[in-house]
Formats: structure tokens, C-alpha cells, sequence
């Protein structure tokens, strides 16, 4: 047997066979056929970006990887000024982002990694920031799925028949919903961004004020770490908007007073440049094209937990968040990163933005080298500090990021109803 390992090491299981890499849809459904009559458990995988289970198989069974063989951009099309592209799910984000460049187009949001799949982001809820914007998942007008009979099926949100159903169960389908061969997706002209940070002091007015710079941006982030324990403590605050900040101010004070938020808006302790940039992510402030603003530059192996609560639940569970993860632990401890961002409701099943505007709340901690790492201790501390977070964030109403630490699959009916569907022997269940 071999050993595959997801990219942050983190995780690993016992395929029977190295991946499969099929070159084009009919090698895929070679495979799918092989797997279905010798009864072997399957999943298809990306760039194994994600943290929770979902990216394993049990012992014994297939992986099946179309990055060699299925990433290509198949077609853009404009109908009615609407413009959407089709792309093979193993394309990687970074590759679809430069080919949609060449052709003057872009993908409207981003989150913090391209060097994964369309079909990991769409199976995942794959998401970036902005209340304008839903996860990626959202942004599907079309796809192309697999069932386990080897048939694909191109199947949209309308239409008669189990079309739509399909449809919706494989938005956030976990990989268990069939296999996205394709995807047909929104785009919108090319454009530039503009990113500033902006330090904030982190007192009642900024829990109780969240909402507004949920709108102070077309995508904020709010970010602290529990590396700096002295002077005041702070929050940094990166919006990225398609104007310079000084537009972008007018902007977000308009946006936050149409949603009776302006009243709200903390007076910003405003930090030098250098502190704000001697801070966790290093992101300078500037101006370029979107996807490269959006994505981080440099991305380091790390274990993370991501929990969605209802918008008007975000400023107790960032204050919940920030009280946690203040408390110190036995020695030095492992260093934590805080990251809340934001994005409009979805109607997808399994998203956990569905039926709510949602604040996004991650934990994360890079995973330091071996020799130094105390392996068990940190892991134990980092496990500890996680589960404390997922009991905050439940007690909130929260979800957890299917990708990420603390996500246990719990199923609606429907969603399963199209599993039995397409794959009766469950073989594309998770890892059992
Ligand atoms: C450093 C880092 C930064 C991240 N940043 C963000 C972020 O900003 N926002 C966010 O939301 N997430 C983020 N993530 C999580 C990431 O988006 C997810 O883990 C995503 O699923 C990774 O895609 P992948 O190609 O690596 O898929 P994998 O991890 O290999 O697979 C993920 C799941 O997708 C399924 N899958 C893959 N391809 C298909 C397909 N063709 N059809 C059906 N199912 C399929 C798999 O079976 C599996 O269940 C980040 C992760 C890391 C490590």
C-alpha cells in the first residue's frame, strides 16, 4: 500500500495503489467503472489542501487526481452581457486566474490560496471575503458531474428531472456527491485592487462596531495574532477595494450608514506602517491585479479551524474568539493567527453560509520544524485551544468550514437522497 499525505502533512491514510491520473473524461470513467465493480472505496483529490478528513480514503482504497489530465479552460461565453467560463475541475485556481488574465476576465473573489483545485474549492465552499460576495460555490451556473456509473451528467440549477438536485448537492458536495468533471462559473472583467491596513485598537467598539467594517470594504479582513503581548492590544484591519483608500473611505462610511452601522464605527487608533506591517501576515499595502491582491504571497504549512456564524453574531464571537485565544496556556505555547472575514448568504445544502450573511472566524498556527516542534506538547495545545474554539463557535450557532479542523459531516436528506443516486454502493463516502 501506499501513503498519501495531505499538503500540510497533518493528515495521512493507505490508498491500495498510487493515484490515478486519468487523461481526459473517458479514462476517468475507466477508473470510476473499476472502482464500482471491484466495490473499492474512491475519492477524487486535489492539491490536498484541506485539514478535516474529507481529503482521505479509508485503508485499501483509490484516489483518483485530474490535475494531469483535467484542467483545462474549455470555453467563455457572454449572453446578455453575463459573461461565464467553463473549466475542468482539476484546473488549479492560480492557472484559471492567469488564463481568464489573457482574456481580460477575472473571478469577482478570491480567498487566501490559488495552488488548489475548482474542484477542491467547489466541494469545500471555498470562500474569500466580501458581503457582496458568496463562497465560490456560488458563482456556479453549470456543471458536469460523474456519477459512479461512469455516465456525466450536465446538470444546472433549473430544468426537470433529478438535474437540479444533483446541481445543488454537488456545490459543497464534500466529494461525496458525485465527481465534478467541469464547472461553468461567472466572471467578470479584469480589475485591479487596492489594499490597505490599517491598525485598530481592539476595545468594545470594535466588537460591538464588527458590522461596519464587515462594510467597510468590498473585502475586509480583520486580523490579530497572540504574538504581540505588549503596548495595545490590536486588530488589523485590511480592506481591499477596487478604489484608493480614499474613495474607498467614502465609500465604506455610505455603505455602513445605508445599513445603520455608521454610528457604530470605533475611532481607529491609527498604527505607523511599520508596526502595522511588523505583524503577523506581512501584507504591504498596495495596488495590483486582483487575484494576486487576494491571494497571500507566501503560504506555510499550518493547522487551522474556521467556524461560520450569522453576521449579527459576529462581534460576540469575535470577542468570544479574542478571550480564548488571549488565554495563555502552560509555558510559551504555540503562536495563533485570528482571521474573520465575511460573505452574503448562499442557498447551497451543505454551505456553511447557507440562508445568512456570515462572518468567518479561523484560528490558525504555522506548524513549526520538526526538531524544534515538542511534537506531542504543541500538537496537544493547538488540539486543546481548537476544541475550546469549536465549543464557542457551536454555542453561537456556528458551522464549521468542511475543509477545515473540527468539521464532523452531518447530512440532510436530500443531499443524501442524490449520493444514494449516483453512487449506490457509497463508495464515495469519506473515509469511514
Ligand atoms: C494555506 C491554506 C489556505 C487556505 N485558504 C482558504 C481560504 O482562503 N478560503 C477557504 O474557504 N478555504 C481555504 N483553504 C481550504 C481550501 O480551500 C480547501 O481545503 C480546498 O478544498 C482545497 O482544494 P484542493 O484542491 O486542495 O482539494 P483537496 O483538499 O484535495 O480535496 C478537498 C475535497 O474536495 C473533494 N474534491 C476535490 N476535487 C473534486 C472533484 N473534482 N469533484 C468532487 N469533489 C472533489 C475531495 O474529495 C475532498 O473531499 C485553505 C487551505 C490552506 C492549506
Amino acid at each position: 500500500m501506499s501513503v498519501y499525505g495531505n499538503w500540510t502533512g497533518t493528515r495521512t491514510c493507505r490508498p491500495g495503489r498510487d493515484a490515478w491520473r486519468p487523461d481526459g473524461v473517458a479514462g476517468l470513467a475507466a477508473v470510476v467503472l473499476g472502482a464500482a465493480a471491484s466495490g473499492t472505496k474512491l475519492r477524487v483529490v486535489g492539491a490536498g489542501h484541506t485539514s478535516s478528513a474529507l481529503g482521505m480514503v479509508d485503508d485499501g482504497g483509490w484516489l483518483v487526481d485530474l490535475r494531469p489530465g483535467l484542467s483545462r479552460l474549455l470555453g467563455v461565453s457572454v449572453d446578455a452581457g453575463l459573461c461565464t467560463f467553463t473549466a475542468e475541475a482539476g484546473i488549479t485556481l492560480r492557472k484559471l486566474c492567469d488564463d481568464l488574465h489573457h482574456l481580460g476576465l477575472a473571478l469577482p473573489n478570491l480567498g487566501t490560496v490559488l495552488d488548489i483545485t475548482l474542484g477542491g474549492a467547489l466541494a469545500t465552499a471555498y470562500h474569500g471575503t466580501g458581503l457582496a460576495h458568496r463562497c465560490l460555490a456560488g458563482g456556479v451556473v453549470g456543471l458536469a458531474v460523474m456519477g459512479m456509473d461512469g455516465v456525466v451528467r450536465d446538470v444546472g440549477p433549473e430544468g426537470p428531472g433529478p438535474g437540479p438536485d444533483i446541481f445543488r448537492a454537488n456545490l459543497c458536495g464534500l466529494g461525496m456527491a458525485g465527481i465534478i468533471v467541469s464547472a461553468t462559473l461567472h466572471a467578470v472583467p479584469s480589475f485591479d485592487l487596492w489594499r490597505s491596513v490599517e491598525a485598530v485598537s481592539a476595545d468594545a467598539a470594535l466588537f460591538a462596531g464588527l458590522g461596519a467594517y464587515a462594510a467597510s470594504a468590498d473585502h475586509p479582513t480583520l486580523t490579530w495574532s497572540t504574538a504581540v503581548r505588549s503596548g495595545p492590544p490590536l486588530v488589523h484591519v485590511r480592506r481591499c477595494s477596487r478604489q484608493r483608500d480614499d474613495n474607498g473611505r467614502a465609500q465604506m462610511r455610505a455603505r455602513a450608514r445605508a445599513r445603520g452601522w455608521a454610528g457604530l464605527l470605533c475611532p481607529c487608533w491609527r498604527g505607523d506602517t511599520a508596526q502595522s506591517l511588523s505583524f503577523s501576515h506581512r501584507v504591504p499595502a498596495g495596488r495590483g491585479r486582483s487575484d494576486r491582491i487576494f491571494a497571500s504571497a507566501e503560504v506555510v504549512p499550518q493547522r487551522t479551524t474556521e467556524w461560520a456564524v450569522a453576521l449579527d453574531m459576529g462581534s460576540r464571537a469575535m470577542a468570544e474568539l479574542w478571550r480564548i485565544l488571549q488565554e495563555p496556556g502552560p509555558g510559551p505555547g504555540p503562536v495563533f493567527y485570528a482571521e474573520v472575514r465575511f460573505s452574503a448568504a448562499d442557498d447551497i445544502w451543505m454551505s456553511p453560509a447557507r440562508g445568512r450573511e456570515t462572518c468567518w472566524l479561523g484560528v490558525y498556527t504555522f506548524i513549526p520544524p520538526e526538531p524544534e516542534r515538542g511534537l506531542t506538547q504543541w500538537d496537544e495545545a493547538v488540539t486543546a485551544k481548537f476544541a475550546r474554539v469549536g465549543a464557542a463557535m457551536h454555542r453561537l450557532g456556528g458551522r464549521a468550514h468542511p475543509a477545515k479542523e473540527g468539521y464532523v459531516c452531518s447530512f440532510s436528506a436530500r443531499f443524501l437522497s442524490v449520493c444514494a443516486s449516483l453512487d449506490p454502493q457509497g463508495l464515495l463516502r469519506g473515509p469511514s
